[in-house]
């Protein structure tokens, strides 16, 4: 990322820094010298405060996006450091809505405090007008409310057991039978019915939801992983072990107790460790790759493997594959939708299957859709495909069924067809 460059003005004795009624687009912290807040008031001069090293002025109007209420005027040789309204935007479009929100709410109190002290009547004052035409206050009042309203929605649904999770397999592309299944979270919303992560995970994380959800999840997960490989076993299963893909976002991956969490579960549980795959994806490793290393290295020490998710759709730096150890490749479903039509595609896939072979890390091709792309995956040597092609995610009572077919009685039965023309290896 780039440093922020950090701009600085020098002013001499009595020149003017802001005038009040103007537009305000940078805010500033005196480094040096000493400045003078004052208003106009009736045509009197009205000193509101003299600010000294380190204090900061000018950050209302870049907050709240209104005229100066000041004149600020620098009464030494005085640095600043000026704060300028792309930099600020950036950070207070990001932040927490419920920060913003109060920030905001303590702003327009202290406008009108300061009209009042100043002696205006509210209906007079040019700010408090302004303000009260200002819709961006009821819009984050709205956001505010809808974040708290949706913190408790999560928190009542984690209590009251309306999450649940359904499981997709992934199958062994050189036999067609099941290998593992990946787990994707749902959310059976009581009054909204069915909910999809797309509709709720990106708020989970934004508001730090996602950590105790994250560890549900991984929990749930490890608890289906014990009574899929239990009725494997008593069906005398002998395929190499059964896994389990969880996904984890990067918020989850940031917690400093991930760790320690995750090995709590996997004790409390009984699991193998190495039956199960973290599914994370490649920006999650660049945005912050010396924390990334030492919470890998963390997961791994615990014996679990790593799977990257989506690959193509990112970065696509091949280099820290091999850095990381990861274990599985994940080939985004934009590449193999496209791969059977598109020339283009099909030589991105083979490259990167190629690249990952030599890494010594397996390949699930993923949303196969087509028996074309079957064959494809297949032809590249990928070792795992998943898609509605094979299944949807299902119940794990879905799975378990599955696995009675796969294993129950006749050995080996190849549950889901393979492409025509493809002899099973
Ligand atoms: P993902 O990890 O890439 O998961 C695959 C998504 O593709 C799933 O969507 C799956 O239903 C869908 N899919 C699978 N095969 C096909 C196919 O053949 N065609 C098409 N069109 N789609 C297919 P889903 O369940 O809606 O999940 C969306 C994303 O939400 C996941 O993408 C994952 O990033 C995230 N997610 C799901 N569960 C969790 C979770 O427990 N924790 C976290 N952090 N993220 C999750
Ligand atoms: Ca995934
Ligand atoms: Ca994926």
């Amino acid at each position: 990322m780039l440093k922020e460059s950090v701009y600085r003005e020098e002013h001499q004795p009595g020149a003017q820094i802001f005038r009040e009624g103007e537009p305000g687009n940078c805010a500033y912290v005196i480094e040096r010298g000493a400045v003078e807040i004052s208003s106009l008031r009736q045509g009197r001069k009205i000193s509101i405060s003299q600010l000294g090293e380190g204090d900061l002025f000018g950050e209302m109007a870049l907050i709240d996006g209104e005229v100066r209420t000041g004149t600020a005027i620098a009464t030494e040789e005085t640095v600043l450091v000026v704060i300028s309204l792309d930099q600020l935007r950036e950070k207070f479009e990001h932040a927490d809505p419920l920060l913003s929100f109060f920030v905001r709410n303590v702003l327009e109190r202290f406008r009108t405090f300061q009209s009042r002290i100043l002696g205006e009547t509210e209906q007079d004052s040019p700010t408090a007008a302004l303000l009260n035409a200002d819709m961006s206050l009821t819009r984050h009042r709205e956001r505010a409310m809808r974040k708290i309203r949706f913190e408790d929605q999560i928190n009542k649904a984690l209590i009251n057991g309306e999450f649940e999770i359904h499981y997709q397999p992934i199958l062994d592309l050189r036999n067609g039978t099941m290998a593992g299944v990946e787990a994707l979270l749902r959310w059976n919303h009581p009054e909204r019915g069915l909910l999809y992560p797309k509709d709720f995970i990106g708020f989970a994380e934004e508001t730090g939801l996602i950590i105790p959800m994250g560890l549900w999840v991984f929990e749930q997960s490890c608890r289906a992983l014990l009574r899929f490989q239990t009725r494997i076993e008593e069906l005398g299963g002998d395929t190499a072990p059964f896994f389990i893909s969880v996904n984890l976002s990067s918020r989850q991956f940031s917690d400093i107790d991930l760790v320690r969490n995750m090995s709590q579960i996997i004790d409390e549980t009984g699991v193998n460790p190495e039956q199960i795959k973290l599914e994370i994806t490649e920006s999650l490793l660049m945005d912050n790759p010396a924390r990334a290393a030492v919470t890998l290295n963390g997961v791994k020490a615990l014996g679990l493997e790593i799977a990257i998710d989506d690959f193509g759709t990112g970065y696509s730096s091949l280099s820290y594959l091999h850095r990381f150890h990861m274990d599985t490749l994940k080939i985004d479903r934009s590449f193999v939708s496209t791969a059977t039509i598109n020339g283009g595609s099909m030589e991105v896939v083979r490259a990167i299957a190629g690249l990952a072979h030599n890494l010594g890390l397996d390949i699930v091709g993923e949303g196969i859709e087509q028996p074309e792309q079957v064959t494809l995956l297949r032809d590249l040597q990928c070792e795992y495909g998943q898609g509605y092609f094979f299944s949807k995610p299902v119940a794990a009572s879905s799975i378990l069924a599955r696995i009675e077919r796969q294993f129950g009685g006749h050995g080996h039965s190849n549950v889901t067809p393979l492409p025509a023309g493809q002899k099973l290896q």
